[in-house]
């Protein structure tokens, strides 16, 4: 799970980002300010964001409005340096999803990030479709005619981040970044390997995933299936 981390104090940065990654799994991307989160955010995709309200520049308040505007919906959790509780209340009322007050334990960090992720997954997406192609969010599988696809680890990640796109152009560099942004022995040229044994594997389905020249690949319904 990617979490990005918008927090202006290195030392507190750091410390959280190799305890959740130590701890709970996650995957911690830090942006000290507001501005780079923001640039980040419309390029890349997280499973949760962790806020500090108290940031140079851009404050985190206007940040969370700002992103709620966009309609991104993207789980946030506020950290908050004392127990101020209108601070709380504007959060909320700009679409804050839960709370940390400055000092905390990671442990219960951890265990309200992953409440905020599957709480998130479960409102928004319990199935996807898009054809005949769903995608189970439960069991994190891909079904064709309630058949679950064989699909490597990567190649469901690689498909995962199409779907939940859909119709829209996604980057090389974007599918990388998902299926695995630590792992240097996965490169772009092997993404179309991956892309190539994908489509082998949607022969059968009534989705294609169409090659955008110098843009990337997009996951499409083909246009003369029946409905
Ligand atoms: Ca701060």
């Amino acid at each position: 799970m990617r979490i990005l981390l918008i927090e202006d104090e290195s030392e507190l940065a750091n410390w959280l980002a190799r305890s959740l990654a130590r701890h709970g799994g996650f995957m911690v991307d830090w942006a000290d300010d507001a501005e780079l989160a923001e640039r980040r955010l419309r390029v890349e995709e997280f499973d949760a964001i962790i806020l500090d309200l108290g940031l140079p520049g851009m404050n985190g308040h206007e940040f969370l409005h700002r992103l709620r505007a966009r309609d991104n919906r993207c789980p946030v959790l506020v950290l908050t340096a004392r127990d101020a509780m209108s601070e709380r209340i504007d959060s909320l009322h700009e679409g804050a999803d839960d709370f940390m007050q400055k000092p905390f334990a990671i442990e219960e960090l951890e265990a309200r990030l992953h409440a905020l992720i599957r709480r998130s997954r479960g409102r928004e997406h319990p199935r996807w479709m898009l054809g005949d192609l769903v995608l189970d969010i439960g069991s994190q599988r891909f079904l064709h005619h309630d058949q679950p696809l064989a699909l490597s680890p990567r190649e469901f990640s690689a498909l995962k981040v199409l779907m939940q796109k859909a119709g829209e152009p996604v980057t090389k560099q974007q599918m990388l970044d998902r299926i695995s942004p630590d792992d240097t022995s996965i490169n772009l040229e092997a993404i179309e390997v991956l892309i190539h044994r994908l489509r082998k594997k949607l022969a059968d389905t009534q989705v294609q995933i169409v090659t955008l020249r110098g843009i990337g690949y997009c996951l499409e319904p083909l246009s003369d299936a029946p409905h």
